[in-house]
């Protein structure tokens, strides 16, 4: 499903990732954890096509497709789903409608029937029940004004919605709450299985506990270090990353 090879990428002239492989087979989870500063979010933005980020050797094939000759648009319509793109705000744009033609785009691709609008607010209503999102979150702009909770559960709603084939998840080292990390790990587990995968990059352990993953890998100083099973998760978390940068020195 997704192939990382030899992946080189820096940003503004400075070397970030060095050598990177990862191959992530369908229907698995993998998490990827490391120290700050190891890369974790560089190698997300990356994937995503975020602009700034230059790849300077090595290859990302999703399926039979060259991800990093593909376009951001073109990456989520192929079934990638990025879950820091959401919470960007689009005053005058309906909620509805975004999470509309952002699922429209993805069923064409598949060569399904698009839906019309009373058909996406039954299928978006019922996610929503699950999440707890009041009904009103569809009428507003997106993302104008939503709390951060708010934030997350519709990027959550849109992720359920889109049920992509690989989900990409920065969950970065500032901030899940308990009830946050609770709706992450509830969205993901509900997805699983045998045609989608994920990448779910954390700094902390705890996310773990909730999403367990088939594999753990570390990433430091820009390549993985270490890969295991969902165990290696629980000795980081006992022993830090300290050894383990220590020996791949
Ligand atoms: P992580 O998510 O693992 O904490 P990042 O991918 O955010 O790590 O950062 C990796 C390294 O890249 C850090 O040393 C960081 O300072 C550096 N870095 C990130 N963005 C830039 C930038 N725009 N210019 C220069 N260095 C950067
Ligand atoms: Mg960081
Ligand atoms: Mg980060």
């Amino acid at each position: 499903m997704l192939k990382i090879e030899n992946l080189h990428a820096s940003i503004d002239g400075k070397q970030i990732l060095n050598g990177l492989n990862l191959t992530i087979p369908a229907g698995e989870i993998h998490a990827i954890m490391g120290p700050n500063g190891s890369g974790k979010s560089t190698l997300s933005y990356v994937l995503a096509g975020r602009e700034g980020y230059e790849v300077t050797e090595g290859s990302v094939t999703f399926g039979d497709l060259d991800l990093l000759a593909m376009e951001p648009e073109e990456r989520a319509v192929a079934g990638v789903f990025l879950a820091f793109q959401a919470p960007v705000e689009l005053p005058g744009v309906g909620n509805a409608n975004f999470l509309r033609t952002a699922l429209n785009a993805v069923r064409r691709a598949k060569g399904e029937a698009e839906i019309d609008a009373i058909q996406f607010l039954k299928l978006a209503r019922a996610r929503m029940k699950v999440l707890n999102m009041p009904d009103d979150m569809l009428k507003r702009p997106v993302n104008v004004g939503f709390s951060g909770g708010e934030k997350k559960r519709n990027e959550m709603l849109q992720m359920a919605l889109l049920s992509p084939k690989l989900a990409l998840l920065d969950e970065t080292d500032s901030g899940l709450d308990i009830d946050a990390l609770k709706l992450v790990s509830d969205t993901v587990n509900s997805l699983r299985g045998p045609a989608f995968s994920a990448l779910v990059i954390t700094h902390y352990q705890r996310l773990l506990n909730h999403i367990v993953p088939d594999r753990v890998h570390v990433l430091s100083a820009g390549r993985i270090v270490k890969s295991g099973g969902p165990e290696l998760a629980q000795e980081l978390e006992a022993s830090g990353y300290g050894a383990i940068q220590a020996a791949a020195a």
